[in-house]
């Protein structure tokens, strides 16, 4: 598909949003333990299970959005279509794929049309936290929505 992008920017504080899937909420716990102090420069975002969790372990706000199979992984995707996260830790269950498959798919098919950072494991989180980027104004591109709405009214109505 032909789509025009066009460049905005990440905020210098980055959204960052945590999921684990319930074997994997343990490595995501020990994870943000280590880079809290990073992290809480940040604004921090997560399904309804996990943000309880490291709220409670970690002493930090985190808006909570609705657990993961009950629809959260969805939010997080419509957040990302409205430009409101920039960073994505997701460790989704590899041994585990079902019944998460398609969830997992659809989050990160949107993350990728939206050019969001995403990070499914622990070296990727580590590189992604250790980045400068992060705190930085970050130039990037998305789909330019607008332009892409003219076009397919154009085809559409001829
Ligand atoms: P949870 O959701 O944080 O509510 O466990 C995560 C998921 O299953 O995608």
């Amino acid at each position: 598909m032909d789509i025009e992008m066009k460049q905005i920017a990440m905020p210098v504080q980055k959204r960052i949003a945590l999921i684990a899937h319930d074997n994997m909420k343990q490595d995501l716990l020990d994870w943000t333990r280590k880079h809290i102090a990073t992290l809480k420069q940040h604004k921090l975002f997560a399904t309804g299970t996990t943000g309880h969790l490291l709220e409670n372990k970690l002493q930090t706000p985190i808006t909570k959005l609705i657990s993961g199979p009950l629809g959260g992984d969805q939010q997080i995707g419509a957040m990302i279509t409205e430009q409101k996260l920039d960073i994505i830790i997701f460790f989704w269950d590899p041994y585990e794929p079902m019944p998460h498959d398609p969830d997992v798919k659809a989050l990160l098919r949107v993350a990728a049309v939206w050019n969001v950072a995403v990070a499914c494991n622990r070296s990727t989180a580590d590189f992604m936290i250790s980045s400068p980027l992060l705190n930085e104004l970050h130039p990037y591109k998305v789909p330019d929505y607008e332009r892409y709405l003219e076009k397919r009214l154009g085809k559409t109505t001829g």
